[in-house]
């Protein structure tokens, strides 16, 4: 600990450590965010959809005007047969949620939340570490000791996991805690992502397209300049661990979907044929949900605790809405112990954190791993379904999108000790921080 002030040592620069970072900031909490890549801001990677009650937490800490200008547009929803593009339904899901919950879902690249996020923590300077890859850590009574690849040491009083699906923090805290038979994340499912200049194609913008029934998910949403696209489709095997596709390994995955037509008029083969393949990358796309989210002084948060694909686009709208949990908890753990906590009370809002982001996330997580399995089946059986039985059945459309307003938006977390007012819709918040 540095001048015996309560320190959080935050590992990953990812979104949900950078969240953390504001939050601790607002909070008056000491911290220091350890990032292992070279550089935080980095403009690539995958397309992220936040939600409104993820738009609502950007907004109590002063982003949502950075957000919105970085946003690309979005107003349906329409899923396509991929055998031959016919569109089975179409829906105004996403337009919903504004007269709903007073907050647009916001699209945008995951570079650009990044540089959102990080252009304006206070103390980036000072506080972010880059080039930290944290390789172990040591717990004593008083604190924690982070040891760095580099061979230097980081002092605080705990640690927060927010180093991704891969997470150290994740494994060394599951070695320190005895458990031997050592839980890990599984990938069933594989793709790529990236973006294709389409200037020259009749793609539909703002138009979610989500193609399906041909055994692979594809998944994009266009400019007229630009189309964002991800691919999955299962695996031949179950994998773990960390896999890196060479770029003929990626080619070969492109050609097998060539004939997948993605949106109407366009198959894949049209889009890869224009895409930046720098840019484009290809993962194994893993699932897990840990059992043990804490122990001693290290807690693990976002995709270190739990990972779904990417197909409900809500992996780091969990990641966030826990972060703010756990900053709750910390705001108030400080606020009535002082700066020096014991390993106990420490245990005790971990507990709490766990046992509280556990009973909310698993039915989105359930509801994610079903749905990933439901999408890439490929049969007549599923364009029967799509065709005829989901526009009846269809959740994101039945009385305009109504059940995820009510059993996932609204119960948006937020941090309780940040004043904030915000906006509002026609559906209650059902948390609210103190009053500005
Ligand atoms: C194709 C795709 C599309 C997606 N779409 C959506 C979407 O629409 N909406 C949504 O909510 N989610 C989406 N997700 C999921 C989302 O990207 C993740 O849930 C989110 O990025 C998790 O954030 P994180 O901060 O927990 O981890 P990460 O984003 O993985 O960040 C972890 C950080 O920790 C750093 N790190 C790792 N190990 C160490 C170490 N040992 N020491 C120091 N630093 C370390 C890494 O370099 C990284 O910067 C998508 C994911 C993919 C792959």
């Amino acid at each position: 600990m540095s001048d015996g002030k309560f320190r959080v040592v935050i590992v990953g620069a990812g979104p949900v450590g950078l969240y953390l970072a504001h939050a601790m900031e607002r909070a008056n909490i000491d911290y220091v965010v350890l990032e292992q890549q070279p550089n935080v801001l980095n403009l690539s990677g995958q397309l992220l959809f936040t939600w409104p009650h993820t738009v609502r937490l950007l907004d109590q800490i002063g982003l949502y005007q950075a957000a919105r200008n970085r946003a690309i547009p979005m107003h349906y929803k329409k899923r396509v047969y991929g055998y031959d593009g016919q569109v089975t339904s179409t829906n105004q899901f996403w337009d919903y949620a504004k007269p709903h919950h007073g907050y647009p879902f916001l699209p945008m690249p995951r570079g650009e939340l990044i540089q959102v996020f990080y252009m304006n923590l206070k103390y980036r300077d000072t506080n972010v570490t880059t080039g930290a890859e944290v390789v172990d850590i040591e717990t004593h009574s008083q604190g924690v000791r982070v040891h760095l690849l580099n061979g230097k040491v980081v002092y605080g009083s705990i640690v927060i996991g927010a180093d991704g699906v891969h997470s150290k923090v994740r494994m060394v805290m599951y070695n320190l805690a005895g458990k031997l038979s050592l839980e890990h994340m599984a990938s069933n499912f594989y793709g790529i992502f990236g973006w294709a200049d389409t200037t020259d194609l009749p793609i539909e913008p703002a138009v979610f397209f989500e193609s399906r029934g041909t055994g692979v998910v594809i998944q994009c949403l266009g400019t007229p300049e630009r189309l964002r696209f991800v691919t999955l489709k299962p695996l031949p095997e179950t994998a773990t661990g960390r896999k890196k596709y060479s770029r003929q390994e990626m080619e070969n995955y492109a050609a097998s979907l060539a004939d997948v037509v993605v949106c109407p008029g366009v198959t894949f083969q049209d889009v890869w044929a224009r895409v930046d393949k720098n840019e484009a990358r290809m993962l194994n796309q893993e699932e897990g949900f840990m059992s043990l989210w804490h122990h001693d002084r290290i807690v693990l948060v976002g995709d270190a605790a739990h990972k779904s694909t990417s197909v409900n686009g809500l992996g780091m709208t969990c990641g966030l809405h826990s972060a703010a949990v756990l900053a709750n908890l910390l705001q108030g753990l400080v606020a009535s112990t002082g700066q020096n906590p014991s390993t106990d009370e420490i245990d005790k809002i971990f507990s709490h954190y766990q046992q509280e982001r556990q009973r909310e996330v698993k039915p989105i997580w359930n509801s994610g791993w079903s749905m990933i399995r439901q999408v890439t089946r490929d049969s007549w059986l599923s364009w029967l379904w799509d065709r005829y039985v989901l526009p009846w059945v269809d959740v994101e459309n039945f009385v305009k999108g109504i059940i995820p307003s009510l059993f996932l938006i609204r119960h948006g977390n937020i941090l309780s000790y940040v004043p904030f007012v915000g906006e509002k819709g026609a559906i209650p918040w059902k948390r609210w921080p103190v009053a500005k």
